[in-house]
């Protein structure tokens, strides 16, 4: 089946072969890369061959493949680089750090003292607040 291409997409053309890329898994659906500017080394993106631009724009029925790669190609990553654990972050829109607009998984190989903190975690200013934010969220499903 032909994989929708986005006109001046970075990971359409690396999906089409049109710019190189370090390959390291490959699927009817999907592509796995090394990034270029690794996190640390071995540092690879997950992504869909269809051109989506967020997680909301893909269809529910790629989840069970998608899963099954992220823990195939994510165990790969840990066993070859000797890692101790793995991040696997996904951006969705500028705002969350998004710089390429092709919906994609970075699966982050991680060492002890690597160096990488966590996020800074804040807190709410009491219970009520905490509660009526969650009650918010389930109003909007
Ligand atoms: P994000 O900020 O979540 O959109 O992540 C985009 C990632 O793509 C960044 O970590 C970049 O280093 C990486 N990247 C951009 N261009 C390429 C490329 N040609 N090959 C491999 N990785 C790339
Ligand atoms: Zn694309």
């Amino acid at each position: 089946m032909p994989v929708s291409q986005h006109e001046d997409c970075i990971f359409c053309k690396i999906v089409h072969g049109e710019i190189p890329c370090t390959s390291v898994f490959e699927s009817e659906e999907l592509i796995a890369f090394l990034d270029i500017s690794p996190v640390n080394k071995g540092h690879t993106l997950l992504v869909p061959k269809a051109h989506m631009e967020t997680l909301f724009d893909m269809p529910d029925d790629i989840g069970q493949t998608l899963l099954a790669a992220m823990k195939q190609v994510g165990t790969a990553v840990m066993e070859a680089t000797g890692a101790k654990g793995l991040n696997v972050v996904q951006n969705n829109y500028p705002v969350a750090g998004q710089q390429v607009p092709h919906v994609h998984w970075h699966l982050i190989p991680r060492f002890a003292d690597d160096g990488h903190m966590a996020w800074p975690q804040g807190a709410y200013q009491d219970v009520q607040e905490m509660a009526a934010l969650a009650g918010a969220i389930r109003g909007k499903l």
